[in-house]
């Protein structure tokens, strides 16, 4: 196994503390942003809204009616972008090697130098000139990285040290595993399983006959195992969207209207998240549930829906032969960068 030392980094209650921080008047308040529509969900909720039972993802109703004298405000992706990217300068004092989890949170592999100093470095450094608080986690790979950083929160700065590893993992309920949702929660509640301990515990082959290389993974996940690399130059993400027919489609006027709605949607996505694309694929599962994927990846990243229609249109009517009726199509969108990262920018495909 390689002995790396990795870096997890999480800003605290992000939007909220920019706002709490550039006005003096939220500070101690329960601040909700997350747009003023009562359609909305929650973003990001501070800490003083949290302890009201408010949460990200929440819609902007419930969370009302559980914190009535909570601050409302709308989302400034601008401001938070502009933010990040001085947040992503600071990591670049420190290691080229950095992956962006997404606005407020990325990993660094400082592997070969002082771990901890460094995290104390831009703990301070994003302190004393952004005047925010970030969490920071330290272990020798991303998962347990993660599970360092948000021991602690906030303002938190945890290491996991190789042997106290094991015994760190042992009392976490087993969702905190990469990849264990609310649906798997439950077939492992069904086996008696409820903490990473008992993954621990049981037997690889078992896990594995039930749940094939994915229980190997949980497996090696309970005792620490990650050897995903932190890669730099990709988010290791996509977005898509996709829709089942109600009737088996052949027309392409039809496929062209669902594209279109795709392309919409999910450039409204990328601007909401602040990212460009640079890989456009589609996918199509035919009537008889065969299905093939086909993508174009662009020499210039895009966030454009015209762009992005374009292409998918381009790909539709030169990479498919479409002769079977289609059940399903999909538009997914990869290769997520962010423009205010000038590394990737100048990147060359
Ligand atoms: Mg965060």
């Amino acid at each position: 196994m390689t002995h790396r030392s990795i870096i997890h980094v999480d800003m605290d209650a992000f939007y909220a503390q920019i706002e709490q921080r550039d006005n003096p008047k939220l500070v101690g308040k329960p601040v909700i942003i997350g747009g003023t529509s009562s359609r909305g969900v929650v973003s990001t909720a501070s800490y003083e809204a949290r302890r009201y039972g408010v949460y990200s993802a929440m819609p902007i109703e419930a969370a009302k009616k559980l914190c009535p004298e909570g601050i409302y405000l709308p989302v400034n992706m601008e401001k938070y972008k502009k933010v990040s990217s001085e947040i992503y300068n600071i990591f670049k004092r420190y290691t080229k090697i950095y992956e962006p989890i997404s606005i407020d949170e990325a990993f660094l592999d400082v592997t070969g130098k002082d771990a901890l100093e460094i995290a104390k470095a831009i703990k301070s450094d994003i302190k004393n000139e952004l005047k925010l608080t970030a969490s920071v986690g330290i272990s020798i790979n991303k998962f347990l990285a993660k599970l360092a950083s948000e021991a602690d929160k906030p303002d938190g700065l945890t290491i996991i040290k190789k042997d106290e590893i094991l015994s760190f993992l042992r009392p976490l309920p087993v969702n905190k595993i990469w990849g264990v949702g609310p649906k798997m929660n439950r077939e492992l509640n069904k086996l008696g399983i409820y903490y990473v301990r008992d993954i621990q515990n049981y037997d690889i082959e078992v896990l594995m006959s039930l749940f094939g290389k994915w229980g190997k993974e949980i497996y090696e996940l309970s005792h620490g195992i990650d050897e995903r690399p932190v890669e730099p130059n990709n988010l290791s993400k996509s977005i898509g969207e996709e829709k089942t027919f109600l009737k088996d489609v052949c027309d392409i006027d039809v496929l062209l209207k669902a594209l279109k709605s795709y392309s919409i949607n999910l450039s409204n996505k990328l601007k909401k998240r602040g990212y460009l694309a640079r890989t456009i694929s589609i996918k199509i599962k035919y009537k008889d549930f065969t299905i093939e994927n086909r993508s174009v990846t662009l020499s210039i990243p895009t966030r454009d829906e015209n762009i992005i229609f374009d292409t998918a249109k381009y790909i539709l009517l030169n990479k498919f032969n479409i002769n079977k009726e289609i059940r399903l199509i999909g538009l997914i969108l990869s290769n997520l960068i962010y423009p205010e990262d000038p590394l990737q920018l100048s990147m060359k495909i």
